[in-house]
């Protein structure tokens, strides 16, 4: 047994890092629940917040519950009885609750226990919200239930702790209080933030603001506690986006103080052979970003730049011509993409745009070329496009200067920094086609900087949009086909069933079947990530000629799949599909001049579900629809944002906090131009550790 567990052990209560098995009240099962949920110490559990209060501190008549309330009630509880409904497994206790004016009814689900708790005839303080009930009288939802007299009466305001898989909000409510004179005792929890930071941005020090969201004053208002904007919860949301916000500031100080080892050369000539390779005029964005990133090149330091830029905007090229630079420079490129279907799409238009002056190679998973590798390796391959295969460790570039990512979203942090170290210091350029707003991109990246394609191509008509029940499919063929007979080409998409590829390539082959016959004289063929590369790349090309009209296809087209004369989408059990992913699917058509459309054929739907498909038909805007779909899921659902190495936080949230995000930037930069001094000692000693942390995963992976 070690000290501490004796300390604990001999009551002379916990210490903030006593191990949560410890805690009275909590045994070895809750610890595990709480270990599972991140909650390790003592001192974690402190920071499981509540999520509400009740005030407990006025009483109401009961026949006055006449509106949502919150409401306190005094009354005895009549007619109590149990009722199962026809969902399985489903309990409601309803009772009336009845003091001097009336009664007031009151229903709780799944809390059958109520029932044998309750005492007949004993008086009890009801507290919750009310919603309408048949004849127009009001109901109490789940009020927590107190006996009168029992024990201490509840005064003031009441933390409601939100529950935890395995772990209900009394148990919370049992421990938390237990925990808090640990606040007090000076070292336990210190502060890590600078007095002065804190009396500059008017928050209180850690343990206060815990103190006072675990243990509110009386008097205090629980709607302003609850706030984003209350200081002590402000305290904490500013926190964790300081912390980030230096630990980023500090990898990148140490993985870029040095200037990059190579140099571009930006001449008439470099210009003659970009404008060489340009199959069309730029739109005005398009010269815009190419300048902001030739700019970065000509510096010191290496470039990390997001360019941003709806579906369809042009991205590829605005690379395609960097690359030209860097390699018009003696130098070498790289061209990353999540799919191998669409490295093979990238390899096979720069090579059309690009092949004729330069040497290009590709490399994926289902493509083992030592050639090319080689090549690569000596400097006679300028241009390496592929998946994620050019990180494997046998892959070395000679002069790797430049490198690009596609879609970034879809790769994680560790994989970009993995590209990055194939070169020494080279620029990088990440792309994504689906817009993460700025804040979101400041805090998975800290300092980049940020390039927007916010004009489209000229010639472009809006993809209309319909969104039918999957009854109407027959119709919707019949549509099909007849337009087609017209000219065009149509993309099937069936969504990915869960489970293994195979699974869903079977799939789409059977339902994509019935399609195929319907559709019989044009001619159509199946693509999914099981098929060979050469045949996939086969489909492909015969998609991108136009012998294949009709393309019944998975997810695999989703992301960056280019052929601009496919103007119909039918999109499948649409409902299946995140807004992000639709807006995807959809940008594969209204690529050309000629109109669009995309359907989108749903089955059964959940309010959710008809509601972001509502959002999905109304706008095509995809920064519009990211807000949407932030709203609809909470931030770390978004856009796969949770792949791409997006930090979760526990009390900040990257949109609703912006003004703080802003805030922490600017302090971060305050304080690492003096992060030697005493004052900043506490902080350093805890952020230093985790850069190194970063650092060593980083090296080992
Ligand atoms: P995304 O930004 O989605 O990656 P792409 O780079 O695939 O978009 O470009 C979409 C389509 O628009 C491609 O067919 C591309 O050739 C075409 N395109 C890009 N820029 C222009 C332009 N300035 N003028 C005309 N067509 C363009
Ligand atoms: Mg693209």
């Amino acid at each position: 047994m070690t000290a501490r567990e004796d300390g604990a052990a001999a009551g002379s209560g916990p210490n903030a890092d006593t191990p949560v098995r410890f805690v009275r009240g909590i045994g070895p099962q809750r610890a595990a629940a709480l270990a599972a949920a991140g909650l390790a110490t003592a001192g974690d559990l402190l920071f499981h917040l509540p999520s509400r209060y009740d005030d407990w501190r006025s009483e109401q008549p009961a026949a006055a519950v006449r509106s949502e309330g919150p409401w306190t009630v005094r009354g005895e509880l009549r007619d109590l009885r149990v009722v199962r409904t026809r969902r399985r497994g489903l309990a409601l206790v309803r009772a009336v609750a009845c003091d001097a004016s009336g009664g007031v009814p009151a229903i709780w689900f799944n809390q059958p226990y109520l029932a044998n708790r309750v005492v007949p005839g004993t008086v009890y303080r009801l507290h919750g919200a009310a919603r309408p009930s048949e004849g127009g009288r009001w109901e109490l939802v789940n009020p927590s239930l107190r006996p009168v007299g029992e024990g201490e009466p509840p005064r003031g305001l009441v933390p409601v702790y939100p529950p935890l898989k395995g772990i209900g909000p009394a148990t919370f409510a049992r421990v938390l209080p237990t925990l808090l004179p640990l606040l007090d005792r000076a070292g336990e929890l210190p502060e890590p933030l600078p007095p002065s930071l804190l009396a500059r941005r008017g928050l209180p020090p850690l343990p206060d603001a815990l103190r006072s969201l675990h243990r509110p004053p009386d008097g205090a208002d629980p709607l302003r506690l609850l706030a984003r904007e209350s200081p002590p919860r402000a305290r904490l949301a500013y926190g964790e986006l300081l912390e980030l916000q230096l630990e980023l500031a500090l990898l990148r100080r140490r993985g870029a103080e040095e200037p990059k080892p190579h140099r571009y050369r930006i001449d008439d000539a470099v210009r003659a052979a970009a404008r060489a390779a340009l199959p069309f005029r730029l739109t005005g964005a398009q010269k815009q970003v190419l300048r902001e990133i030739v700019d970065d090149l000509t510096r010191p330091w290496a470039m990390l730049r997001l360019l941003q830029g709806d579906v369809g905007s042009g991205k590829t090229i605005v690379a395609a011509l960097a690359l030209v630079v860097a390699v018009e420079s003696g130098l070498q490129g790289a061209f990353m993409a999540p799919t191998e279907l669409l490295a093979e799409q990238h390899f096979g238009n720069l090579s059309r745009l690009l092949g004729g002056r330069y040497r290009l190679a590709l490399l994926s998973s289902s493509r083992r070329d030592p050639a090319a590798r080689a090549a690569l390796a000596s400097g006679e391959v300028q241009i390496a496009v592929g998946t994620h295969a050019l990180l494997q460790e046998r892959v070395d570039f000679r002069n790797l200067a430049l490198a690009v990512i596609d879609e970034q979203h879809r790769f994680g942090v560790e994989q970009r920094l993995a590209l990055q170290r194939k070169g020494t210091r080279p620029d990088l350029l990440v792309m994504t086609a689906t817009p993460i707003p700025r804040s979101l991109a400041l805090t998975a990246y800290g300092d980049l900087e940020i390039s927007c394609l916010d004009e489209l191509p000229p010639g472009r008509t809006p993809v209309e949009t319909e969104v039918l029940p999957a009854s109407e499919r027959r119709r919707v063929y019949r549509r099909l086909r007849d337009e087609l007979a017209h000219g065009g080409q149509a993309y099937l998409v069936f969504p990915l069933i869960e489970g293994s590829e195979s699974v869903s390539a079977e799939a789409v082959e059977a339902l994509g079947r019935e399609a195929r016959e319907y559709l019989a004289p044009l001619p159509s063929a199946v693509l999914h990530g099981r098929l060979a590369a050469e045949e996939r790349e086969r489909v492909m090309r015969e998609f991108a000629t136009g012998r294949v009209r009709v393309l019944v296809a998975t997810t695999v087209i989703e992301v960056g799949v280019d052929v601009p004369e496919a103007t119909w989408m039918v999109i499948e059990s649409a409902e299946r599909f995140g807004l992000a992913q639709l807006h995807q699917l959809r940008g594969r058509v209204g690529r050309g001049r000629g109109r669009s459309r995309c359907v989108a054929l749903h089955g059964r739907l959940t309010e959710a579900g008809r509601r972001r498909l509502a959002i999905f038909a109304a706008s095509q805007d995809g920064f519009r629809l990211a807000e949407a779909d932030l709203e609809l899921r909470g931030p770390g659902d978004v856009l796969g944002l949770r792949q791409s190495g997006l930090p979760s936080f526990r009390f900040a949230h990257p949109l609703l906090d912006q003004a703080w995000l802003e805030r922490a930037r600017a302090d971060a930069a305050e304080l690492l131009s003096r992060w030697q001094e005493p004052e900043l000692a506490p902080l350093r000693a805890r952020i230093e550790p985790r850069v190194t942390t970063r650092i060593g995963r980083l090296a080992g992976g």
